[in-house]
C-alpha cells in the first residue's frame, strides 16, 4: 500500500464492492496517512443532529467528501476523535444527554430542561405569599366591615 500511495490506496479500497466508503477511508487514513474523515453511524448521527450533515439525504461518500473539504488534514484526526467521543459519551443513539454537552447552546437538536426552570422554582414561593396577601386583605375587610358595623 505504501508503494501505491495515499490516493491509489483509497481508490483501490473504494472500488471493492464489499468495502463501505467509511472503511476505505479509515484504512487509507490509518494505514497510509491519507487525509480522510470516515463517516460511520456515530459521526453521521452527531453531525446530523448538529445540522452539519443530512444523513437521510446524503450518501456516506458525499458526507465524507464534504467533511474532508471542510476540515484541514492536520485537524481531521483530532476532530474525528472528538466527534466519536461525543457520540459515545453524550449524543447517544436513543436519547442524547444534552444538558452537559458543550455544544448544547448551538445544537438545533438539543433537548434541554425548560429555560424557566429557576422561575419555575420561584413561583411556588410567590404562590405561598399570595395567601398572606389574601389574609391581610381579608383582615382589612374585616376591620373595615367591623368599623362599618360600629358606625
Ligand atoms: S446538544 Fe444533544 S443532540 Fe446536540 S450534539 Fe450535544 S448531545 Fe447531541
Amino acid at each position: 500500500m505504501e508503494a501505491m500511495g495515499k490516493v491509489a490506496t483509497r481508490a483501490f479500497f473504494e472500488s471493492l464492492e464489499e468495502v463501505r466508503p467509511f472503511l476505505a477511508a479509515t484504512i487509507a487514513r490509518d494505514c497510509v496517512g491519507a487525509h480522510a474523515f470516515p463517516v460511520d453511524r456515530d459521526i453521521a448521527r452527531v453531525l446530523g443532529r448538529l445540522g452539519i450533515l443530512h444523513p437521510d439525504a446524503e450518501s456516506e461518500t458525499g458526507m465524507q467528501a464534504l467533511l474532508e473539504r471542510a476540515v484541514k488534514s492536520t485537524r481531521a484526526y483530532e476532530a474525528h476523535y472528538l466527534v466519536k467521543r461525543l457520540a459515545e459519551d453524550l449524543c447517544l443513539p436513543e436519547t442524547p444527554v444534552c444538558a452537559p454537552c458543550p455544544l448544547s447552546k448551538k445544537c438545533p437538536s438539543a433537548v434541554l430542561p425548560p429555560k424557566g426552570g429557576r422561575a419555575g422554582r420561584k413561583r411556588p414561593a410567590a404562590a405561598k405569599r399570595k395567601p398572606k396577601m389574601k389574609k391581610k386583605r381579608a383582615a382589612r375587610k374585616r376591620t373595615a366591615s367591623g368599623r362599618r358595623r360600629e358606625k
